[in-house]
């Protein structure tokens, strides 16, 4: 019975297909105002794909929150300060904002949250990039979305 486990485990690692896109990612951030990515891969392949942010600092979200929000290059800063507008109660993102393509929410120190998207939201040649809404943080917290 056990060799039996043992060969279909094997059998599963087998078949794990090579070509398989991955159709998620980590993300963390930290106290000092730093994600560890400054881009991201989007397979055209994945239906979905899923940010998954990690705070790694110890500040509460109050003080040093994080988010990833995911929108067309062009419109980073009109998100960013109507993110400001509806505050920290709506996690610096303006409730329904259609330039956003995703969100998580705003979390602490400690805290992880994610966000998935459809990547036919992605329209191919427009320059998308994820950035934190927190007020301030953007100027360090931006990355690129690369489709491919
Ligand atoms: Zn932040």
């Amino acid at each position: 019975m056990k060799l039996k486990i043992f060969a279909l485990l094997l059998l599963c690692l087998a078949a794990a297909p090579t070509w398989a896109a991955t159709c998620s990612t980590t993300i963390t951030g930290n106290d000092a105002l730093r994600y560890d990515k400054s881009s991201i891969t989007v397979p055209k392949a994945c239906t979905t794909f899923t940010v998954t942010l990690k705070n790694v600092g110890s500040m509460p979200r109050s003080v040093m929150g994080h988010n990833v929000v995911i929108a067309p290059a062009a419109d980073v800063d009109t998100v960013i300060n109507d993110g400001a507008t509806a505050g920290l109660d709506h996690d610096y993102v303006k409730p329904n904002d259609a330039d956003v393509i995703a969100s998580t929410k705003l979390i602490g120190g400690g805290d992880s949250a994610s966000t998935t998207f459809k990547v036919a939201a992605l329209k191919p040649g427009v320059p998308y990039e994820f950035f934190c809404t927190c007020p301030g943080h953007a100027s360090l917290m931006r990355g690129k979305i690369e489709l491919k």
